[in-house]
């Protein structure tokens, strides 16, 4: 079924349900396709997820195809490429769009070489003004920001999460849910994943904290992180870092937040002894409010900040906590 102006979202399943970006994405393909008078299509990967299709409805899809099979998990471009390229040569849409995750990193080049077509990675906003669509995303590390447009479709598109508003679900809704059956020759897979470690950092996940406490060189060692995360388990937050900090073994590298690291959207954010480098900043500007410590009165984070306080990170944090301490009694 072509629909040349149509958008479809590559849906990423854990334990049988879409993972949150999906939503986000979902979002965005709704608005997008309202103005080009185009249908959503959902495309969902990945094992015992026959309950995804009333979820990814709700969220704003018009049509969802379900391949449900354990060859799609753990994902495994082979498998994904194969349901993924027929599927998306017969729905001939305008966009595919995917997170910018591990996942949508390694799928967006490859799916979009055999659509022969282009890939737009790392977007963070998408825009349907004039007739065609355009894509934003940061460059020179995140200071400055590029439109381009793309001349071939489908354009496939990877999205930062945090940078769309999820859609809102609504259970009356109506839509399609196609399955399907794809016949993969296990023979033709040939990466194989042999093995899966799952993190030891049980902390809060960053993703979808309300607080976060973030610690950089100004934490001056694993000693300050371990003031900055009792910090942030008081404030009921997770943990982040600057790369700094985790290249220097103070913090695990999944903690950190930027360019290269993950992108948050708290409450708020309280950045301890951490500069203000873009590329830092550029994973936390949906943050809604930013309160900066940092003895440098100089430093670029105050240019970011609602709140900022001069002063040493590990004593301010220090008695913060003293100060919640007592508060709860
Ligand atoms: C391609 C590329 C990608 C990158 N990706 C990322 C990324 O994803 N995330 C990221 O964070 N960085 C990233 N960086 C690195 C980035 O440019 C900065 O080097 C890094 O963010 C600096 O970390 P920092 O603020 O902890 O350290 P610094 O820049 O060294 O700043 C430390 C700050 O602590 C203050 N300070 C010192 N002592 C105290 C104290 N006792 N109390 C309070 N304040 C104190 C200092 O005044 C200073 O402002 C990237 C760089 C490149 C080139």
């Amino acid at each position: 079924m072509t629909d040349k102006s149509g958008v479809v979202v590559l849906i990423e399943c854990e334990d049988g349900a879409p993972v949150p970006m999906s939503t986000e994405l979902l979002g965005l393909a709704r608005s997008l396709a309202d103005k080009t008078g185009g249908s959503v299509t959902a495309l969902a990967l990945g094992s015992g997820i026959a309950g995804a299709g009333d979820i990814l409805v709700a969220h704003g899809a018009d049509r969802v195809y379900l391949a449900d099979d354990p060859i799609f998990t753990p994902y495994q471009a082979d498998a994904w490429m194969a349901v993924l390229v027929e599927t998306l040569r017969d729905l001939a849409p305008a966009a595919v769009l995917a997170g910018h995750g591990a996942v949508g990193a390694d799928l967006a080049p490859r799916l979009a070489f055999r659509l022969e077509s282009a890939a737009v990675t790392d977007c963070i906003a998408v825009s349907a003004e004039g007739g065609g669509l355009t894509f934003t995303r940061p460059c020179y590390g995140g200071k400055a920001h590029e439109v381009v447009s793309v001349k071939t479709a489908p354009a496939v598109v990877t999205l930062r999460a945090k940078s769309h508003a999820p859609a809102t679900p609504d259970e009356d809704r109506q839509g399609e849910v196609i399955v399907l059956s794809p016949d993969i020759d296990p023979a033709n897979i040939r990466v194989r994943i042999v093995e899966k470690r799952r993190e030891t950092d049980d902390g809060q996940r960053l993703d979808t904290a309300r607080v976060i406490v973030a610690g950089g060189r100004g934490l001056d060692g694993a000693e300050g992180f371990q003031i900055a995360g009792d910090l942030a388990q008081t404030l009921g937050g997770a943990l982040g870092a600057s790369r700094v900090a985790c290249d220097l073994g103070w913090c695990p590298p999944s903690r950190q937040i930027g360019l290269s690291g993950r992108t948050v959207a708290p409450e708020l954010y309280l950045a301890l002894g951490i500069s203000g480098a873009a590329q830092h900043m550029s994973g936390c500007a949906g943050a809604k409010t930013i309160v900066a410590v940092n003895t440098d009165a100089q430093a670029p984070i105050f240019k970011y900040c609602r709140f900022g306080v001069i002063g040493d990170c590990r004593e301010l944090a220090a008695a913060l906590i003293a100060a919640l301490d007592k508060s709860k009694g």
